[in-house]
């Protein structure tokens, strides 16, 4: 998921940016209004972050003229905790939610992927392979109950293999998957997060299918 982050602190933004990759998403980060403004307008974003308080031309007015220009990508606005008349305003100016500052990472993960579901109007359910289970909505893999630390590109890849559950999927129809969904894949990324997905997983999850690819099977481990 490509998302676009507008918030000129360094601090806050380069640890928004590492902390939204660690999710999942694919951040572009730009640091004042103006350059925010001509990234929505590209409409290239599922969804974007936006601080009100920027350099050049604030968030309310990048919101407005945005809006104007007839672009929907759904736009969360961050706030100071002592600006609720900033936020009201900011919800008329067609922001879809906020968050006060500090901010919690996880809480911004979810109320983006929500935004993005919204908008997309789709309702994503839980995947299912024996006792292994993975939410879309959560982010999040379970094996019996138990949430396992499965993150980030190696959550991606195991999105990949169990919505193809029971089909052998070759390394280059992984990385095809992940480039749809926004994901740069380095050459031998694959095999490495198999690696540690494997790890991390009960044994057996995921079969290497010897020179074809690699599946995980429905029934897996169950
Ligand atoms: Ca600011």
């Amino acid at each position: 998921m490509r998302v676009l982050l507008a918030e000129d602190d360094d601090l806050l933004g380069s640890g928004l940016r590492a902390g939204l990759r660690q999710q999942g998403f694919q951040v572009d980060w730009v640091r004042d209004g103006v350059a925010a403004e001509n990234e929505l307008l590209t409409g290239a974003y599922l969804a974007a972050v936006l601080d009100l308080g920027l350099p050049r031309q604030d968030g309310m007015d990048v919101l407005a003229k945005v809006r104007a220009r007839k672009i929907v990508t759904p736009v969360l606005v961050l706030t100071a905790r002592d600006a609720v008349p900033d936020r009201i305003q900011g919800l008329d100016a067609g922001a879809d939610d906020y968050l006060v500052k500090p901010i919690d990472l996880h809480e911004l993960a979810a109320r983006l992927r929500a935004l993005v579901r919204r908008s997309h109007g789709q309702t994503q359910n839980a995947l299912v392979a024996g006792g292994l289970e993975l939410d879309p909505l959560a982010h999040q893999v379970k094996w019996d109950g138990n949430v396992l630390d499965i993150v980030g590109r190696e959550y991606e890849l195991l999105h990949v293999l169990m919505r193809n559950a029971g089909r052998v999927l070759s390394r280059a129809q992984i990385e095809q998957h992940l480039y749809e969904w926004g994901q740069e894949v380095a050459s031998n990324a694959i095999e490495v997060h198999i690696h540690h997905l494997r790890r991390k997983l009960p044994p057996n999850t995921i079969e290497t299918v010897r020179g074809v690819g690699y599946v995980v099977h429905k029934g897996v481990a169950s």
